[in-house]
């Protein structure tokens, strides 16, 4: 049970004093190391942080003996799997060639048919269930076995190395979380979590009345890093530049948004900081993390990537492909080929790195579009489609437009068993991260409009861009 989730430990929450709140945030805190970051942790980062410097043969060779073992694991105990040629796959000389021998996952069937791939041999009890909204704007839930898990972390931990960071090291991160009461007016903006010593600053109340006080208690902090959604740290960095303020703080781990262009520059500049860039995804299939040389590494351990054309053929050079992500680790539930949506440009390539590693290297990463949407007061507000459709059911396809500061409109695409219930349910979560002024129409589709490029987009903005200069 979370305090997110809890409509009484929420009320409990939002109505104690600051402090006590950190409290609950520590407690949480506490919950998360022992899951994440224990002993297990440590010995799997320090292995990692060994092999980091393996020859491409043999990041090849790991990649193929695991990806031979999950696929076995999928036939036995999976139904979604049942039917793979396993005899096609273990005689494959390469990752490449074994994976041309196992169908694609699409997104839709994660979505509407989790139980075919969660396997036989786990309790999704004793798993970790995590949720996403992915390109559809629907929510998917994967579970993973805690193994993999802390596998997944120990990777983080080695990517925050890169940038001479670790685990434990003093840390500033903008979540989704509402760790601070919508109707919170003044500060503090930030609740500690002592458990990890990190400081979790609210995503929902940064705006040009609030900024100048969550740099204050940036400053305050002295963090060794930070991280989460780029468009709030570079709200931070703006500023820090036009009012001339010296923040210092060493490495910069974007997540959960793309990076745009001109992010890099501006939080770099007014954070004195080095930005490292990654791609991963909530489903854990594979992390792209960004080296001292500016190459984006595939991390071999946790996935495998392909950049795939239309006819499931590896993309050439400077070509745009559809990025399909093997998870390597996670026994609960097993992703093999998964069709995530997101684009990449170029194929992987097993090449020498300046930073000595001969982990495969993206060109670039294309993703998803940002999804922020800036309200009357200023604000921004990050991952709204995921927050606001997390809880609904039956909704295919959903997408959220802000036609003016105070005006929305949900587009939403029902399934069998659909009721208006759902929209209300909507409503209510934008509502609570917007404000409660705003006026929301729903709207029912068919289907929801691609962009000319045919990319979905769960979040569109028509305010945003003449509210980008604050
Ligand atoms: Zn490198």
């Amino acid at each position: 049970m979370s305090v997110q989730n809890n409509w009484f430990l929420r009320k409990l929450y939002n109505t104690s004093p600051p402090q006590l709140q950190s409290l609950a945030v520590s407690v949480l805190g506490l919950k998360i190391r022992r899951t994440r970051y224990d002993n297990r942790f440590q010995t799997c980062s320090r292995a990692y942080r060994r092999h980091q410097w393996k020859s491409a043969t043999d990041w090849q060779q790991d990649q193929l003996h695991k990806l031979q073992d999950i696929a076995a694991h999928a036939k036995q105990t999976t139904k979604h799997y049942s039917d793979i040629d396993l005899e096609s796959v273990r005689s494959a000389t390469t990752p490449r060639e074994a994976l041309k021998h196992l169908p694609f996952l699409e997104s839709e069937t994660l979505r509407q048919e989790p139980e075919a791939l969660i396997s036989s041999e786990v309790d999704t009890d004793d798993c970790i269930a995590l949720s996403t909204s992915g390109t559809t704007g629907t929510p998917k839930t994967t579970y993973h076995d805690v193994p993999s898990h802390i596998k997944y972390w120990a990777v983080m931990n080695r990517f925050w190395g890169w940038g001479g960071c670790r685990y434990g090291d003093r840390r500033v991160s903008f979540t989704g979380n509402k760790i601070v009461p919508a109707d919170q007016s003044g500060g503090p903006y930030g609740r500690y979590d002592r458990a990890n010593n990190r400081l979790l600053l609210s995503s929902y109340h940064l705006g040009e009345e609030t900024v100048d006080a969550y740099l204050d208690e940036i400053e305050e902090f002295e963090p060794d890093f930070i991280d989460g959604y780029p468009s709030s740290i570079r709200y931070c960095a703006q500023r820090a530049i036009e009012t001339d303020r010296d923040v210092e703080i060493s490495a910069c781990f974007p997540t959960a948004e793309m990076l745009r262009e001109d992010d890099r520059s501006i939080i770099e500049d007014g954070l004195s900081t080095k930005v490292y860039n990654q791609y991963g995804s909530t489903e854990s299939a594979a992390i792209v993390t960004e080296c001292s040389s500016g190459h984006m590494h595939v991390n071999p351990e946790i996935g495998i990537i392909e950049v795939l054309d239309e006819d499931g053929n590896t993309v050439s050079e400077g070509e745009v492909g559809e990025i399909v992500l093997t998870a390597l680790n996670n026994r609960a539930m097993p992703l093999i080929r998964y069709r995530i949506g997101d684009m990449a440009r170029g194929p992987p390539k097993y090449e020498e790195c300046d930073c000595g590693r001969e982990m495969p290297i993206i060109d670039e990463i294309i993703g998803r579009q940002d999804e922020v949407v800036v309200t009357e007061d200023g604000r921004r507000v990050p991952m709204l489609s995921y927050n606001v459709f997390k809880y609904t059911e039956n909704i295919s396809e959903s997408r959220i437009v802000q036609e003016s500061v105070d005006e929305f409109v949900l587009q939403i695409v029902p399934d069998d068993g659909y009721t208006d219930e759902q929209a209300e349910i909507a409503i209510k979560k934008l509502k609570d991260r917007v404000g409660e002024d705003i006026q929301v129409e729903v709207e029912t589709l068919e289907s929801i409009p691609r962009t000319d490029a045919g990319k979905f987009r769960a979040v569109i903005s028509n305010v945003s861009a003449q509210m980008n200069h604050k």
